[in-house]
């Protein structure tokens, strides 16, 4: 019985590589601290000590111990919550520019597998799927949007399309699109912390920060040790909590599910996904799945904003699975965890100063694969002192969280309205 969130990962045993880093002792000087080493922490390390900053990575666990190395490894378009939030506080150029940001997130990832030789399985092609079908008008309409936003590669299928393509009759048509896909996460979280310390950066792990000085001379302290620098990068994310008071309230971390079934073979995969799409459902509480190279289900889903774990996640997500996938009844499942997502109110990411030294960047609201990356990059930018495209983004405003004891249960109350909408959608 896979009792917790924690439990061993499926990327975990299919790691390609590994990086093992002592935990920080005693008091070290840098020009640039990060806290975390997922793919924002991860992302700015390798671009700053490229320029030829020394950096220090402090990670409470091990590289890729948060959402980057157990996430669902879709790698998504745009932004969470689509464009036009951005663009009702922004303005349409601007909306525009962001957009682009978004999209260039996509080619820095695929730039940094081949320049640093990062094997992480990246596979291009997304179908999103429409679960009733007045949604196809929506469907044409993200479509159009896209299109216009100079997105290339994107198909309509019908609902007989669709079943040529994937082993369920529940949907009612998609929206494929060719430069979305999907890639083995933890290889590619693993892959940038080589190529950050192959850059000359340094990572410590076990090393949890305690207690930070954010101010103009930014200092991390850690059970055993200190760092103090010129400059702070903060990518604690979802795992974060109250390390930072000033950031508790601007995300909040929601739970999400995955299972890994056993492997069934190429024949069987292939009938259930058969050109090997990442594939996600258009519901609030999204679906989103993919084959695995050695021909698993890896099933992704649900979210729970309460704290509250699931018993057993195992038996907790199969009926999410097979309410797709009825003919995976008999299949077993061999891993089953969960991780926390960094939501913000309004599902767009979140980045900023907290002094003219520190910075930080969260919230990716469930689309971080390829965005953490590029706001990685970012706040490396704006160290080196080129803060155009960081501000841009840091220019979107957030309302916090509520804090103290409502937080919780307005996060629950607000989950069970999207739960009812999704169902009468
Ligand atoms: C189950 C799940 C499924 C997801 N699926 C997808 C998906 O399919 N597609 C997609 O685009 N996004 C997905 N996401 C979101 C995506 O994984 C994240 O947006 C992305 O990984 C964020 O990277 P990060 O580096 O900002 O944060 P993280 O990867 O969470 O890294 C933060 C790190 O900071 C460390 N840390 C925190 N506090 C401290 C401290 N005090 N001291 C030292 N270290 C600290 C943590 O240990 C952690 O390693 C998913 C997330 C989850 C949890």
């Amino acid at each position: 019985m896979v009792k917790s969130i924690n439990a061993l990962t499926y990327y975990q045993t299919t790691a390609n590589s590994s990086v093992s880093c002592e935990s920080l002792k005693g008091e070290v000087s840098a020009d640039v601290c990060i806290i975390g080493a997922g793919y924002t922490g991860l992302s700015a390390a390798l671009e700053l000590a490229t320029a030829g900053y020394k950096v220090v990575v402090l990670e409470a666990e091990y590289v890729g111990y948060g959402a980057s190395g157990r996430n669902g490894g879709q790698v998504c378009t745009g932004f969470s919550n689509g464009q036009q939030k951005i663009e009702n506080q922004l303005g349409k150029t601007n909306a525009l520019k962001c957009f682009t940001l978004a999209e260039e997130a996509k080619t820095l990832l695929k730039q940094r597998l081949e320049k640093h030789n990062i094997n992480c399985d990246l596979i291009w092609g997304y179908l999103h799927c429409i679960p009733k079908t007045h949604q196809f008008d929506e469907l044409k309409a993200w479509r159009d949007e896209f299109e216009e936003l100079g997105v290339a590669g994107l198909t309509l299928l019908s609902k007989d399309e669709l079943e040529q393509k994937l082993g369920t009759k529940i949907y009612h048509g998609a929206l494929r699109e060719s430069e979305a896909g999907h890639l083995h996460p933890m290889n590619y979280c693993l892959g940038l912390a080589r190529a950050a310390i192959a850059s000359g950066a340094v990572i410590y792990e076990r090393s949890r920060v305690t207690d930070v000085d954010t101010g103009h001379a930014p200092s991390a302290r850690t059970e055993q040790g200190i760092v103090r620098a010129k400059f702070m990068v903060i990518a604690g994310n979802a795992y974060l909590d109250r390390t930072v008071k000033d950031l508790y309230g601007r995300v909040m971390p929601v739970a999400s599910y995955i299972i890994a079934t056993e492997p069934m073979g190429e024949e069987r995969a292939k009938s259930l996904i058969r050109d090997n799409e990442a594939v996600a459902n258009t519901k609030f509480i999204v679906d989103y799945y993919r084959r695995s190279p050695d021909h698993r289900m890896l099933f992704g889903g649900r979210a729970s904003y309460s704290g509250l774990e699931p018993q057993n996640l195992g038996d907790y997500m199969r009926p999410r699975m097979t309410d797709v996938f009825p003919q995976l009844q008999d299949v077993k499942i061999d891993y089953a965890w969960g991780g926390h997502i960094a939501i913000t109110s309004n599902r767009i990411p979140d980045c900023g100063r907290l002094s003219p030294a520190v910075y930080y960047a969260h919230g990716y609201s469930g689309q971080g694969v390829a965005l953490s990356g590029l706001y990685g990059k970012l706040m490396a930018e704006a160290i080196r002192g080129m803060a155009e495209r960081f501000d841009l983004l840091a220019g979107i405003k957030h309302l916090p969280f509520p804090g103290g004891i409502a937080r919780t249960p307005i996060l629950v109350a607000a989950m069970m309205y999207y739960r009812i909408r999704d169902a009468l959608s």
